[in-house]
């Protein structure tokens, strides 16, 4: 074998190992992350830490699902259009229609679109407002801080609601964005339950989804409408 055929065999061994090692180790860090968010580490880490306020625990955390859900629904608005969704959606049975109370108090019909753009630009007020959303450190929050961080939550839901029903396709077969999504969702579902932020009834669009995820974290049964936690989270197995 005279030396340029070597160097050639050389790459061409390089190449083969390089194509069959690349998808081994995504699988691998694939799993990892897997494994992370399903172990009992997320549910630890959405619990308020030692020590700390609930209100700023419930302030970090309202922009931190702020940011998921925007830039989840950002990887979407070329599938979600006027003409694709003329209505903001969640299944056949949920409608959802716009009104903040103020500028619009009367719920209106808009796109499921124009619906986010209204819901995006509601949230990020009330997080740059500062007599809401304090930024310095120890400053005292509203009386109705809980209420706000309430309404925001119910409404980041109504966004994973309309992504689930109408968009979950695309997520799969276009985005292959199911297990971002799935576990942006699960960390959204046990905050949420941790601090009771959303009525039972707002959560009915995705109430199965809801229960899977609750049912692997802890076990759960849901009686009349009232939950009974009757033993510990599942800390150790793989979701
Ligand atoms: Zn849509």
């Amino acid at each position: 074998m005279n030396p340029s055929s070597l160097e050639l065999a050389v790459l061409l061994l390089m190449l083969f190992l390089h194509l069959c090692f690349i998808p081994t180790l995504a699988a691998q860090l694939q799993n990892h992350i897997d494994a992370t968010l399903g172990s009992g580490n997320l549910r630890e880490a959405v619990r308020l830490p030692p020590g700390e306020h609930p209100n700023e625990w419930l302030a970090v955390n309202t922009v931190d699902f702020f940011n998921q859900v925007n830039i989840l629904y950002g990887t979407l608005t070329e599938f979600c259009t006027a003409s694709s969704c003329p209505l903001m959606t969640a299944g056949p049975k949920y409608e959802y229609r716009w009104a903040d109370g103020v500028s619009i108090k009367k719920p209106i019909e808009v796109s499921a679109s124009k619906y986010v753009e209204y819901l995006m630009d509601w949230i990020e007020a009330q997080l740059d407002d500062k007599s809401i959303f304090p930024q310095k450190l120890g400053a005292s929050f509203p009386p109705n801080f809980q209420d706000v961080v309430k309404t925001i939550f119910k409404r980041l839901f109504q966004v994973y609601a309309h992504i689930y029903h109408t968009h979950f396709e695309k997520i799969v077969s276009l985005l292959k964005e199911e297990a971002h999504l799935n576990a942006c969702f699960k960390h959204f579902v046990l905050f949420t339950w941790e601090f009771q932020l959303i009525d039972k009834g707002e959560l009915a669009p995705l109430y199965e989804l809801i229960e899977s995820i609750l049912q692997f974290f802890f076990k759960i049964y849901f009686v009349l409408g009232k939950r009974i936690v009757s033993f510990c989270f599942a800390s150790h197995a793989a979701f």
